[in-house]
């Protein structure tokens, strides 16, 4: 064991400990302030909702809860399994102060670690039970805790955390940085040269972060496979850290590219719990990502004001979608093989009008719905609310204009997905076949043979499937002919230099060709200039959306497309 360490195990001991006593009567309140006064920091609250707020200000400076069985609003039995049932709570033990001795194993079982029993006899009872309860209940966990990872030597990721906690308990003035440290590609070397290779890489690149923090006085841990944490005090030395890691590195391996990266959170706000802390490194680190001269990432103001933002608009979601703060608009389609553009369909695209943010748009926040499953409820609701609008726009102009909305892939993977889209659309009034579903082409590529299966019921049902964004995945052209899919979206990126660009252009009309070949309508999205039509319309392209037409609009400027063509439209 380093010093370090034995210090870690000592010091904790004279950190003055804070006690939170939940007790409804005052006189108690009295005893229990005096008598754990004498060793510890007690605050004392006489309701279960202050016991929360002072618990949840400031979780982790709690090393004990009393709490009193018999609250006057009987909060106790929902604070006690609140407590134990919240992981970031959990770390907190609660000795129950029953005076009803048949309560015990019911407060046992809820999750108290202790009892004692009312009334208390003598006063230093509870000051010897509490001792005893922090100690023995810290050393149980530092014991589950105490691990080296085998391979690096470093400490593994739980006992990491329990000793940035003691580290900031100990010197709270002290500013600290979280680093994070990624090797570039390592699957890659541990697949071209064998997991030997890759071990005694990471072991040396462990030996050496191992080296650098005892020297910077702070702590490290392999995070998982390829990615360490370091807590230190504040320095300006990631490039100095830099060299030291990769020192030896190339005589390991003759790849060039063998690098590793460099995420530095520097002067950590120590308000952030730990996590965040190095999420935030992390976020850094991953900036760089595929940067090949790039090594060291500070996390900025940017990333900061990035990352607060999107914090907020996760909070604010469900919010949101019950005060139908989502609004759809719809950009016209132009069938653009006739003389004029004609219109065809309309896509809806949903915003988010935030009251205090103002219009947001749909890039800024669908990947954060991606990510906590949120979207399959906007979703839905954009569905729904296209039905709505394309069923009164059939009543108002006799003419119906299908309309197209984009669907997740967690939607496509939903075992209601095809019966619940199915109902929306027949609760409207509508036939599938006026409702066109978008799809991502990554999608495709990602899980291929379900959404496949997912497709083939969709059609069977009578809706029409778009790809979208044809050539941001990975499908190749030949596989084109094994997916059952009605229409294909070109994405933007295929079209914006069609008219600068030979090459481009070449690619465009061999994917129509090869589309027309297999009786598959194709879309040109992002169209933007009139050389850019001309050119699709010239090679057969069927359909083009995009700026020079018309921005996604409100249905009531859309209606002005539907007047102007519902003569033209079949
Ligand atoms: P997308 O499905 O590829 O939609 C096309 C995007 O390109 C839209 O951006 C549209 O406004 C934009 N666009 C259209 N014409 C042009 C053009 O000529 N030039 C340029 N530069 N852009 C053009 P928008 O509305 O910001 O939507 C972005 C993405 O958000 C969509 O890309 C789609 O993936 C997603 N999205 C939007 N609404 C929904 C929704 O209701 N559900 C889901 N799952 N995703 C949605
Ligand atoms: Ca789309
Ligand atoms: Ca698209």
């Amino acid at each position: 064991m380093d010093i370090a360490m034995n210090e870690f195990i000592e010091k904790r001991l004279d950190i003055k400990k804070r006690i939170l006593v939940v007790v409804g009567d005052q006189n108690e309140q009295k005893v229990f302030r005096m008598i754990l006064g004498l060793k510890f920091d007690v605050l004392c609250v006489s309701d279960g909702k202050s016991a929360i707020d002072a618990i949840l200000s400031a979780p982790d400076s709690y090393s004990l809860i009393m709490l009193d069985m018999d609250l006057p609003d009987n909060s106790a039995y929902d604070l006690l399994g609140m407590v134990h049932n919240d992981l970031n709570l959990s770390h907190i033990p609660v000795v129950a102060l029953t005076s009803d001795v048949s309560e015990e194993t019911k407060v046992l079982e809820i999750g108290a670690v202790d009892f004692l029993q009312k009334p208390y006899g003598s006063p230093t009872i509870i000051l010897a039970r509490a001792e005893k309860t922090m100690n023995a209940w810290e050393d149980s966990r530092l014991v589950a805790a105490t691990q080296f990872d085998d391979l690096t030597r470093l400490f593994t990721r739980e006992y990491f955390y329990e000793y940035v906690k003691f580290l900031d308990k100990k010197d709270p003035n002290i500013a600290m940085d979280a680093i994070v440290i990624d090797i570039n590609n390592f699957h890659v070397i541990n697949e071209m040269h064998g997991r030997a290779l890759g071990d005694e890489m990471l072991r040396r690149i462990g030996e050496r972060i191992g080296d650098y923090v005892k020297e910077y006085k702070g702590i490290a841990c392999r995070y998982d496979a390829d990615t360490f944490y370091l807590y230190l005090p504040f320095s300006d030395n990631a490039e100095k850290l830099f060299k030291r890691v990769m020192y030896g590195i190339d005589d390991l391996i003759d790849e060039a590219n063998t690098r590793i990266r460099v995420g530095v959170y520097s002067k950590v706000d120590k308000k952030l719990d730990i996590q965040r802390r190095f999420e935030c490194a992390s976020i850094a680190c991953n900036k760089i990502k595929g940067v090949f001269a790039a090594k060291i990432a500070y996390y900025d103001m940017e990333m900061h004001e990035r990352r607060t933002y999107d914090e907020r608009l996760m909070a604010d979601m469900d919010k949101a979608l019950n005060e139908k703060q989502f609004v759809v608009y719809y950009q016209p389609k132009f069938n653009i093989q006739g003389k004029k553009p004609v219109l065809s369909s309309a896509e809806a695209l949903v915003r988010w009008v935030h009251p205090e943010l103002g219009m947001v748009q749909p890039n800024r926040f669908i990947p954060l719905f991606e990510q906590n499953g949120m979207i399959r409820k906007i979703d839905r609701y954009v569905w729904k609310e296209a039905a709505r609008q394309l069923a009164q726009w059939k009543e108002k102009f006799g003419v119906s204009v299908p309309v197209s909305v984009n669907v997740s892939r967690i939607d496509m993977m939903d075992h209601g997905f095809v019966d619940d889209i199915t109902k929306i659309v027949s609760d409207a009034g509508l036939e599938t076949s006026e409702y066109y579903l978008e799809v991502t082409e990554s999608a495709y590529t990602e899980d291929a043979e379900q959404i496949i299966e997912v497709v083939k019921k969709l059609r069977e049902k009578g809706f029409h499937v778009e790809m979208d964004d044809f050539g941001t995945g990975y499908s190749s052209l030949n596989m084109l002919s094994s997916m059952p899919i009605d229409i294909l979206k070109l994405d933007i990126t295929f079209v914006r230099r069609i008219h600068l660009n030979e090459k481009d252009l070449r690619m465009v009309v061999l994917i129509i060709n090869i589309a027309k070949a297999l009786d598959i309508t194709v879309v040109a999205e992002g169209v933007e200039f009139e050389e850019q039509y001309e050119l699709l319309k010239k090679y057969g392209c069927n359909a083009a959306q995009g700026f020079l037409f018309s921005r996604p609009v409100i249905p009531d400027e859309f209606e002005k497309f539907i007047n102007e063509d519902k003569g033209r439209m079949k």
